[in-house]
């Protein structure tokens, strides 16, 4: 028996006589949903490590770390408030180990999950009244906000949502009025950072007996898993998270706005809160972030900026997420869906498959493959480490395997950008962010990298595809201080941007934010329109072997 489960049988209560709850992985809190409102001598509740789920994909060491010992973290903080808990490990699906207990105990409540994933794997014994869904209390806003906010039918605009409910709410609201008189500061947060104010020093946390031994399981389990695992970077604990919350109050959000959109080899994270974790585990609740911030005493931008980004971005998207059945159900049609779950190029980094394992997987499903551009192109190595020459690339990957975490500008305008000049599939790309972050479930990272990161659904969410040339990842970062090429004269975006451009011209020519650069294009002269074309095709070919991008190699003369 693990010291854990030895450790947790001494603090349990008995299991009898208790109504029982399942509580999925992402849903750790006893302030939300029926948990928090029963007397914790009266119900008992389903924990589930799932180590079927850990080996579905190539997930970062990092991140099973920070589920299961959160997990096994709450199990011991309900049993120590008197909850009775049933702590599973499993090597099956959620229904497979769930269908017993229900033959035992009856039916099971659960809030409503969070991952499509889980909805479909659970929808057999809710179908037969096994398991009763009630609402995800976590959540901020309703679908009857969504659609009165963003409309009913897509295109969906995430500003749209956001004013409408700012005014709903009435948060950082006065009356009528935005708060400054704004409903967003969003133009003013476009600061490069340049060392000051200097960025704040990420928290460690105390590596206890039950995080060291999920380290244990791991290495001895799941060794084959990518990614570097620090477990003194993992917030276990609900105090773990509660102090990165007052870390993020003080460190970051004073700064927030002005550098939100900066990048730096110096800091992974400038002023960025890395609260998205510990955020979609209901370890912190989103509630709680919005109205202590809307209360902080710090400058407007940032504290709207945000809120923005809790209220805002992170609703909208799961909504969307929702309301197109995870893009299966898309207006032009439904688009194919992924067999198997996707190894995000694993197999060709590794020259092995995944899973190693022999390991049949028991559930169908991978996720829908929608893919506007018509781009197929496998992810690159590049992706997984190998050396691309690149230096904003390689930097942000190596941070991505050291870490699990990048923030939202290198993930947007570093990984999607490059990914999608170099029409690599969407879904192999979100499958890549799925396994390679510790924040990412599919109801936040698909509508992430496939509408927003990848245009993979048109304008169903944004108005155009985030793609630039140097100019940007010059101007907001410091990146291009290190590398072999100039950002001005021959780094090889540029001229991947306007090959994109080219290429998919007639999808976009009817997109009114496109015309301006798609004029632009039509003033590039013929040889220099051949000169790009040729880098795309030498940085993809070069690239999708593994080799590193040399100043020769996408040297093509003009002309
Ligand atoms: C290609 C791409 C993939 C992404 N994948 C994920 C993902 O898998 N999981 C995830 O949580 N976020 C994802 N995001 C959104 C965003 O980048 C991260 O939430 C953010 O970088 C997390 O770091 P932070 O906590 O330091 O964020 P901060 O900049 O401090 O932002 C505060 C919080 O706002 C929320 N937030 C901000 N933007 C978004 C957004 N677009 N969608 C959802 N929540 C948002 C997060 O909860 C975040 O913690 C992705 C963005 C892009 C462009
Ligand atoms: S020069 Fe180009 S490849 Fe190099 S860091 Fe800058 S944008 Fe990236």
């Amino acid at each position: 028996m693990s010291r854990f489960l030895k450790a947790l049988d001494e603090r349990n209560p008995p299991h009898s006589d208790r109504r029982w709850i399942f509580v999925p992985e992402d849903q750790l809190s006893d302030d939300i949903g029926p948990i928090s409102r029963s007397d914790p001598l009266e119900i008992g509740i389903i924990l589930i490590e799932s180590h079927w789920k850990a080996a579905r994909r190539p997930y970062h060491k990092q991140k099973l770390a920070l589920l299961w010992s959160n997990l096994r973290h709450f199990a011991m903080e309900q049993a120590s408030r008197g909850v009775s808990v049933r702590y599973l490990t499993t090597t099956r699906p959620f229904q497979a180990t769930l269908a017993p207990l229900i033959a035992k105990l009856g039916p099971l409540t659960v809030m409503e999950p969070a991952e499509r994933e889980l909805r479909a794997d659970l929808d057999p014994l809710v179908r037969t009244g096994g398991v009763i869904v009630l609402p995800h209390e976590g959540w901020l806003t309703t679908r009857e906000q969504f659609i009165l906010g963003a409309g009913e039918g897509s295109p969906w605009r995430m500003d749209a949502f956001y004013r409408f409910v700012r005014k709903d709410t009435g948060i950082l609201m006065d009356g009528d009025v935005p708060v400054g008189g704004r409903l967003s500061y969003d133009v003013l947060n476009r600061r490069r950072w340049a060392g000051d104010p200097p960025a704040p020093k990420p928290l460690s946390f105390p590596i206890d007996e039950i995080t060291a031994e999920v380290g244990e399981l791991i290495d001895r389990h799941f060794s084959h898993h990518p990614g570097e695992m620090n477990l003194s970077t993992i917030p276990a604990t609900d105090k773990d998270a509660q102090r990165l919350w007052r870390w993020a109050k003080r460190e970051c959000l004073p700064h927030f706005g002005p550098y939100e959109d900066a990048m730096s080899a110096g800091s992974r994270g400038l002023f960025h809160t890395r609260l998205s974790s510990v955020i979609n585990l209901h370890r912190l609740l989103p509630r709680q972030t919005v109205t202590e911030t809307a209360a902080l005493n710090i400058p407007l931008a940032s504290k709207e900026g945000f809120i923005r980004q809790i209220l805002g971005w992170r609703e909208f998207v799961r909504h969307v997420h929702r309301e197109t059945d995870g893009f299966r159900q898309l207006p032009a049609g439904r688009p194919p869906v992924a067999p198997t779950p996707g190894d995000a190029g694993y197999a060709s980094w590794r020259a092995t498959p995944w899973p190693p394992s022999k390991t049949k997987d028991e559930l169908d499903g991978g996720g829908a493959r929608p893919s506007y551009l018509t781009a197929h192109a496998p992810l690159p190595s590049a992706y997984w480490g190998a050396k691309s020459g690149l230096a904003c690339l390689d930097r942000v990957v190596a941070d991505v395997w050291a870490e699990g975490y990048s923030h939202h500008i290198t993930r947007l305008m570093v990984l999607s950008n490059l990914a999608t000049l170099l029409d690599v599939s969407p879904r192999e790309l979100t499958d890549w962010f799925w396994v390679a972050y510790t924040d990412a479930f599919d109801w936040v990272v698909e509508p992430n990298v496939l509408a927003m990161g990848t245009y993979a659904v048109g304008d169903l969410m944004t108005t155009k595809p985030y793609v630039s040339g140097a100019a940007y990842i010059a101007k907001m970062s410091d990146y291009c201080k290190t590398c072999q090429f100039n950002p001005k004269t021959n780094c090889p975006f540029t001229s991947m941007y306007w090959a994109f451009l080219a290429r998919h011209a007639s999808l976009l020519n009817n997109n009114v934010r496109m015309r301006l650069p798609l004029r632009a294009l039509e003033r590039r002269a013929p040889n220099q329109r051949m000169h790009d074309a040729q880098v795309f095709a030498a940085v993809q070919g070069m690239l999708q072997v593994g080799k590193p991008i040399d100043y020769d190699g996408v040297r093509i003369p003009l002309g």
